[in-house]
C-alpha cells in the first residue's frame, strides 16, 4: 500500500462528509473542497507558500454522493470545516458560521495561483514529512 492510499484509507474511517455528516467509507474518493475561510489549526489547510504570513483556508471534507450532487449543479450546504491531528487521532468540525471570511485581497492570491496549480497544503514541508513517517510506521 502506498502513502496516498495509507492516508487515503484512514481519513475515510475517521472522517464525516462536512454536507451530509455521512460516512466515507463507502466512498471511492475523499474529496476536499477549499473553503473561502481562515483556518486557524495547522491542518488540513491550504495555503501560499511564498506569503507564509497569509492566512491559511479551511477545506472541508465531502462523500461521494453529495460530491456528485455539486458536480449535477444540486445545491449543497457545507455545514462546517474540517481540523484533524496528524495521525487522525483527533477530528474536530469547526461550523461554517463560527469562522471568519477570508480577507478579499487573500481571495484575489489564492484565485490567481488556481491556474496555475502551485498551492502547497501546508506551510511547512517538514512537518508534511514527519506526518509521512508517522503513517509509514504506523502501517509497517
Ligand atoms: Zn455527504
Amino acid at each position: 500500500m502506498d502513502y496516498d492510499n495509507i492516508i487515503k484509507e484512514r481519513i475515510k474511517k475517521r472522517v464525516r462528509c462536512c454536507v451530509c455528516n455521512g460516512s466515507l467509507v463507502d466512498s471511492e474518493n475523499v474529496n476536499i473542497v477549499e473553503l473561502d475561510l481562515v483556518a486557524s489549526w495547522r491542518m488540513p489547510v491550504v495555503g501560499i507558500l511564498y506569503m507564509p504570513s497569509a492566512p491559511e483556508k479551511a477545506v472541508a471534507v465531502l462523500c461521494d454522493r453529495c460530491l456528485v450532487l455539486r458536480l449535477g449543479g444540486g445545491e449543497l450546504e457545507i455545514k462546517c470545516a474540517v481540523e484533524w491531528t496528524g495521525d487522525l487521532g483527533l477530528v474536530k468540525y469547526h461550523p461554517v458560521e463560527d469562522l471568519v471570511p477570508l480577507p478579499a485581497i487573500i481571495i484575489k492570491e489564492y484565485e490567481s495561483l488556481e491556474g496555475l496549480g502551485v498551492q502547497y497544503p501546508s506551510r511547512n514541508r517538514r512537518v508534511v514529512a514527519e506526518i509521512l513517517q508517522k503513517f509509514f510506521n504506523a502501517a509497517k
